[in-house]
């Protein structure tokens, strides 16, 4: 494995008495892509203004391509920065808004302009350049924000909520371009984010955060499959977390509400009547038998909602509510509420949190 481009290691950041990040540590491997997700106030902006030299930490380490940057200004860190709100200089144009950190460089005027030319080519805005910030829209001042930040060609790119000032359409849209582009110059990048599709959508690995801690880091798949703690699995995606009591830990069998259901995966040493969180997605459930499925949970369903291709359906167990998709295939009529009814899944696909 390559050596890490980014390594934080141990950082820790107080503002007085109140600790807002502890003991993170993560390692980026060069080219790769990183969001940092967790819900507002978790932590992520402070981590990643840490790695671009705006906060200093209260404990701990950064290094970037192997050299202690702890203590370095943010212009001595060759990183390239996009905020949420558009920071571009309204008084300037958008060719000499992306010409100026080569000018504060000290690069030639014609290497000035060969640069803004590739990157309005890259973002797709080539006839732009003369325009100011006020005649773009939002999505354009995000794409001259990014090339604002690309042109001086930093190697680590850090993009803290740059998409959601933005509609649901340039949303998607400029958060693809992004990845793209991302990809195409193979920088290393940091992304922040508290929107779980978005994360789930852009990243090679997500860094889910929250109360100042790193909850889990793992890839998309990984995170939705398998989130390792509660909290992961609340955040991201509709899961079904459910309260089980450990009847016998050698056989994974463990009692929700009435009945006893089989788990594969590690009750993590639990023993005999111990309480244990278990989470099953929507969509590894079925109403009755399936092939595969070799465990059951027993209820009555109180809700069906017909979303077209899939039909998502509550059965209420006794004391949990859970929700279920089974696919529409127009020949089946949807389930009946009031019906009593058998919810059948794989032991494999029930997932043991911490
Ligand atoms: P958001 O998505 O809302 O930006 P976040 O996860 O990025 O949230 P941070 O901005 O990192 O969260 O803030 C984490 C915590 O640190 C918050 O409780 C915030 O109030 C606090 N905090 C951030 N900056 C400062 C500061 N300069 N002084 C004091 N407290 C701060």
């Amino acid at each position: 494995m390559a050596a890490p481009f980014l390594s934080i290691q141990h950082v820790k950041k107080s503002f007085g008495d109140n600790t807002v990040v502890q003991d993170f540590n993560l390692d980026v491997e060069p080219g790769e892509f990183v969001s940092f997700l967790g819900p507002s106030g978790c932590g992520k902006t402070t981590v990643l203004r840490m790695v671009a030299g705006f906060e200093e930490p209260t404990a701990g380490k950064i290094f970037i391509a192997g050299k202690d940057v702890t203590n370095l200004k943010p212009n001595q860190r060759n990183i390239g920065m996009v905020f949420q709100a558009y920071a571009l200089f309204p008084n300037l144009t958008v060719a000499q808004n992306i010409a100026f950190g080569l000018k504060v460089a000290g690069a030639s005027k014609a290497d000035q302009d060969k640069r803004v030319a590739e990157m309005l080519n890259i973002i797709k805005l080539p006839q732009l350049g003369d325009r100011y910030p006020y005649q773009l829209s939002g999505g354009q001042q995000q794409r001259v924000a990014l090339a604002r930040a690309l042109a001086p060609s930093p190697k680590l790119l850090l993009l803290d909520e740059p998409l959601s000032a933005l509609d649901a359409k340039v949303r998607v849209s400029l958060r693809d371009e992004i990845r793209s582009i991302q990809k195409r110059l193979g920088i290393t990048t940091i992304f922040v984010t508290h929107d779980q599709e978005e994360a789930l959508s852009i990243s090679d690995r997500i860094v889910v955060m929250y109360g100042g801690v790193a909850e889990q880091v793992a890839t998309p798949f990984e995170i939705y499959n398998r989130p390792s703690t509660k909290f992961v699995a609340n955040f991201v995606g509709t899961l079904n977390v459910l309260e089980g009591t450990v009847v016998d830990p050698a056989l994974g069998k463990v009692r929700v509400n009435n009945d006893e259901i089989a788990v594969k995966h590690s009750l993590n040493g639990a023993k005999r009547g111990d309480a244990v969180s278990l989470a099953l997605r929507p969509e590894a459930m079925a109403l009755g038998d399936y092939s595969g499925h070799d465990t059951e949970l027993h209820g009555k369903i109180t809700d069906v909602h017909f979303l077209g291709s899939v039909i998502r359906v509550r059965v209420n167990l006794g004391a949990e509510t859970i929700a279920l998709d089974t696919f529409n295939n127009s020949r089946t009529p949807p389930p009946t509420i009031g019906d009593s009814t058998k919810v059948t899944f794989a032991s494999n696909d029930v997932l043991v949190l911490h």
